[in-house]
């Protein structure tokens, strides 16, 4: 890419600072550093509100990109996803729609836009595969988010169709690491644990982790994700989404995920399980094997490392983090 403008939505969040980090300490030229001729721009909500289209076209009016990471989303837990149905849907079809067609009227080159493995199907078969998305209904807790994501395959079939816009889709799966949503109440499993521990360190109370800790799940670490959306950027260019994952035979169990940040938090107090708690899902195991093969293969961070550095960076940005 010569003379290339990327911008990323959201770019102030776990996924874009994975990005922001990546582009920064990689070497120059190499197949995920920053390319000769390229600026990257990442923005944050504070610098344009995508919900509304005039600032939308303002903010694209400023950086005229030639690319855009589009991961800009209303994002949030089980219960907030089940409160704000309708909240989930139209601000997410509105944020969605917005940079679509303002990247499509002002000649973006390519879009790479988020989807999330939340949107498949509630009733389908295992493992998850690109082929599944629009199969049956998503589940109810997350109808509302569910069904405005899968509306930007949607919107970017009928673009390519309409128009021959080169516009497509990222699936990842449970992403952490550095930059997350560490909030008790509104957050994910692994910043959730990771919060939870650091309090009953503090505090010399147990830390008690919800459930068996039987449950599996795969968990790509956001530096990972965050070369796997350059590559994507660089090396792909069809329509059809991308899972972005660690493979089937790397879940992990929520037990492993306690037993490492314990680890890695050096936590000596009562550690336990309650088990009258609802575990969830036991597993909803995603393929990579599309992404592999289109790849030509990818080394992933080992899971207990990457963790450790999440728990690090936790340790260390405690008074700045998003608590
Ligand atoms: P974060 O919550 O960490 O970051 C969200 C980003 O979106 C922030 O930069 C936020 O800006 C921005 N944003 C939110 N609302 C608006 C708005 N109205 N206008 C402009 N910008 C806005 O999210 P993640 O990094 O975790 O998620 C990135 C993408 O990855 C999302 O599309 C999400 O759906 C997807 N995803 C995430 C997974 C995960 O496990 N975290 C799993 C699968 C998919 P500000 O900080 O200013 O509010």
């Amino acid at each position: 890419m010569s003379s290339s403008v990327i911008l990323v939505t959201g770019g102030t969040g776990l996924v874009g600072s994975a990005i922001r980090h990546i582009i920064e300490t990689e070497p120059a030229g190499s197949r995920f550093g920053k390319k000769p001729g390229e600026k990257w721009v990442f923005v944050s909500s504070g610098e344009g509100d995508l919900r509304d289209p005039e600032q939308t076209r303002k903010l694209f009016e400023k950086y005229k990109p030639t690319h855009v990471i589009h991961l800009a989303a209303l994002v949030g837990g089980l219960f907030k996803n089940m409160k704000y149905k309708l909240t989930f849907l139209r601000d997410n079809i509105l944020i969605n729609d917005n940079v679509l067609h303002t990247s499509h009227t002002t000649g973006v080159k390519k879009v790479i836009s988020c989807l999330s493995t939340c949107v498949f199907p509630d009733k389908v078969t295992y493992p998850l595969d690109e082929t599944k998305i629009h199969l049956g209904l998503p589940h109810e807790s997350n109808f509302g988010y569910a069904h405005a994501k899968r509306m930007v395959d949607v919107q970017n079939h009928a673009y390519k169709d309409q128009f021959g816009d080169n516009f497509t889709s990222a699936i990842p799966t449970n992403v952490f690491g550095p930059h997350d949503n560490f909030d008790l109440e509104g957050s994910h499993v692994i910043p959730g644990l990771i919060h939870k521990c650091y309090l009953a360190k503090k505090n010399g109370t147990p830390f008690v982790v919800m459930g068996t800790g039987k449950p599996l799940r795969q968990f790509i670490y956001s530096y990972d994700l965050a070369k796997l959306f350059i590559w994507q950027l660089r090396e792909y260019d069809d329509v059809e989404p991308v899972i972005l994952s660690v493979g089937e035979d790397e879940e992990v169990s929520i037990k492993q995920v306690a037993d490492a940040i314990v680890k890695a938090m050096d936590f000596q107090g009562e550690y336990t399980f309650d088990t009258t708690k609802a575990d969830g899902q036991f597993r909803k195991p995603a393929s990579n094997k599309n992404l592999l093969s289109l790849m030509g293969g990818y080394e992933f961070a080992p899971f207990d490392k990457a963790l450790d550095e999440t728990v690090k960076w936790f340790l260390a940005n405690y008074d700045n983090a998003r608590t």
